[in-house]
């Protein structure tokens, strides 16, 4: 990242850092808008967030770590449930695989999940992973939903998933999980914000290789097929995980609303988009 682009950034949490300039404000139908509230000159990163949790799309198990997402050659398969590769097994082990080991063969197996189609496959893989990473803080945090305000200052990424809006708000969608002692209306909580908040995670080649939860990244962006600003993903080498960096793409005034394409590029550009946060 320039440096020069996070001189007096705000540190948010979960080592997310956000432009000084780039500001949450009201919007007349949107639930709010991300504005610069100076001049900000093309490719200025506005944002850089950690995924809460992510997925690797089908095509891409066994050829990328499912924890780093990196490609390796040398990875090591699970020889419980052969369904995961690793880079470092131990780490992932500790970080979210002793959670899903057991069950997730079975599952991948069943009637159930081979009846989803290719996209909630991988929502119900991402919403398992990420209840097997965060599973004790997501319940303490949705237990007092209630109660949790917002700060847009420092927007805690557990809080703020739990506060995005659902794609339909009378919608009753709930994935089955492989794990246990889960509370259910926390699944079905999270699973109606899936479909319009996460985000895929691709390359600089604009091929898709990952899924993951961006939190801070949907409650600050719309969407727009002609944005003003992209994710790009950069591996952060050592620390298992991957960062989602903001970049504007054209010089904004104050004011602007910094609106970003949140999925592949190439597949905006060719099919109709309808997605209902796109404008
Ligand atoms: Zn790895
Ligand atoms: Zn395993």
């Amino acid at each position: 990242m320039a440096k020069a682009c996070l001189t007096q950034a705000s540190i948010l949490a979960c080592g997310s850092t956000r432009h000084p300039s780039l500001a949450l404000q009201p919007h007349p139908t949107a639930r709010s808008k991300a504005v610069v509230t100076e001049n900000v000159s093309a490719g200025t990163i506005l944002l850089t967030t950690s995924p809460l949790s992510t997925v690797l799309i089908q095509q891409e198990k066994g050829r990328r770590c499912d924890l780093c997402l990196l490609p390796n050659e040398n990875l090591r398969r699970c020889t419980g449930c052969k369904a995961y590769w690793y880079c470092g097994q131990i780490k992932a082990w500790n970080i979210h695989h002793r959670r899903i080991c057991k069950r997730i063969a079975d599952f991948t197996n069943s009637v159930y999940y081979r009846g989803l189609t290719n996209s909630e496959q991988l929502h119900v893989l991402l919403l398992t992973h990420l209840i097997a990473e965060h599973g004790s803080i997501l319940h303490e945090t949705f237990s007092t939903l209630d109660q949790v305000g917002e700060d847009a200052g420092t927007l805690d990424p557990i809080k703020t998933l739990l506060s995005l809006l659902p794609q339909n708000k009378y919608e009753q969608l709930t994935y089955d999980i492989p794990l246990r002692n889960v509370n259910n209306d926390l699944i079905s909580h999270l699973s109606r914000r899936f479909s319009n908040n996460n985000f895929t995670i691709h390359c600089s080649r604009l091929d898709v290789f990952a899924h993951g939860i961006f939190p801070l990244a949907s409650r600050f962006f719309n969407h727009s097929c002609f944005p003003s600003a992209v994710p790009i993903y950069t591996p952060l080498e050592g620390s298992g995980t991957i960062e989602m960096r903001i970049k504007v793409l054209r010089d904004l005034d104050p004011g602007d609303e910094v609106r970003i394409l949140s999925t592949n590029p190439l597949i905006i550009l060719t099919f109709t988009c309808l997605n209902s946060r796109h404008r």
